[in-house]
């Protein structure tokens, strides 16, 4: 017989609590913040067929639902506290749920994290993941605080770049063909993305502002420039590129790099460029000095040979026709 509802939740996602007061089981988690720290929360919902493709791995699904909650933390300079999970599911599906627990709980362990309650239902396969994080009052890095004259940062893989994940969605669309080693390179940039939470916190008093790469470098730019009033200046030649990228058509590689998505990099501004560097030596974490802001709005994109290139696709929105 099939696993019931509750059954599940205590096979799968019930583990002791080590700093929630009171984990899976009741009617509420209950969460002791530091005194004094503000909670950062953020929500992030996967659904099949739109955010994932139906032959991944459960293990890099479960990896990736909270990676990307985890990045929206990271962009916040946030540290990570605990989280929630609503699921639905078409049917119960145990090698699907253990695969799925699994790469769960071995990202939330390497972030010291732990899973303190949800919703369990039946329909078409959609995972909500709300994590809870903390970051002393006034110092979370916001998108509305870039200024004239500051530099803009991108992070990256050491020895990588970002587009990567985008060129593996590419080559499972039938664009492009990838060797077998570059495609697992690459598709392991779109299922396992890495939160860069240790560098958002390094950050904290560095960076002026501050968001994640989920939908674009072009795009995400455009909300912290629209949110902060000023424009910027992209340098294409400083764009972080793998080798794997870099071998592509120039225009597969330059919508890659720009309009890529499901980067979860973190794209920041920042007036010392020295101290950013050292935040990034800390975090283990690249990052790559791309552009600048300026104070007439918009985007001007510069090619390798510093001429202006024309206007740049915009970044993904949901419901753009
Ligand atoms: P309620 O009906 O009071 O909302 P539920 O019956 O939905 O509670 O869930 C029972 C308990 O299991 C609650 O503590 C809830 O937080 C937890 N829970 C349900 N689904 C999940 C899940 N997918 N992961 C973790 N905890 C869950
Ligand atoms: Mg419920």
């Amino acid at each position: 017989m099939a696993l019931g509802e509750f059954d599940l939740i205590a096979r799968y996602f019930t583990r002791p609590v080590r700093h929630a007061v009171l984990g899976v089981g009741d009617d509420c988690a209950l969460l002791q913040p530091a005194p004094g720290m503000q909670l950062a929360i953020s929500s992030d919902m996967l659904v099949e067929g739109r955010h994932f493709v139906t032959t991944v791995p459960p293990q890099r699904l479960g990896h990736k639902a909270l990676a990307v909650n985890l990045s929206d933390l990271a962009a916040c300079g946030a540290r990570p506290l605990a989280f929630t999970l609503a699921l639905a599911m078409p049917r119960v599906d145990e090698a699907f749920l253990s695969g799925f627990a699994q790469g769960l709980y071995a990202l939330a362990d390497a972030h010291d994290i732990e899973l303190v309650g949800g919703d369990t239902t039946s329909g078409p396969l959609t995972i909500c993941i709300t994590v809870f994080g903390e970051v002393p009052p006034g110092e979370a890095l916001r998108r509305d605080g870039a200024r004239a004259g500051n530099d803009l940062w991108v992070s990256h893989p050491p020895g990588g770049g970002i587009g990567d994940a985008r060129l593996a969605l590419e080559a499972l669309r039938g664009q492009v063909t990838l060797a077998g080693e570059g495609f697992e390179q690459a598709r392991q940039a779109m299922e396992l993305p890495q939160p860069r939470v240790a560098l958002g916190r390094a950050l904290r008093g560095i960076a002026t502002s501050a968001i994640d790469l989920s939908d674009g470098l072009v795009g995400d730019l455009g909300h912290v420039l629209q949110r902060s009033g000023v424009g910027a200046t992209l340098e294409l030649g400083a764009l972080p590129c793998s080798a794997l990228l870099a071998a592509q058509p120039l225009a597969l590689r330059r919508e890659c790099l720009l309009a890529g998505g499901d980067d979860y990099e973190l794209l920041f501004t920042a007036r010392d460029a020295a101290a950013v560097q050292a935040a990034a030596r800390a975090a283990g974490v690249g990052v790559a000095r791309i552009g600048g802001i300026d104070a007439q709005p918009g985007l001007r994109l510069v090619d390798e040979a510093g001429q202006l290139l024309p206007t740049p696709p915009r970044g993904f929105d949901h419901f753009a026709a």
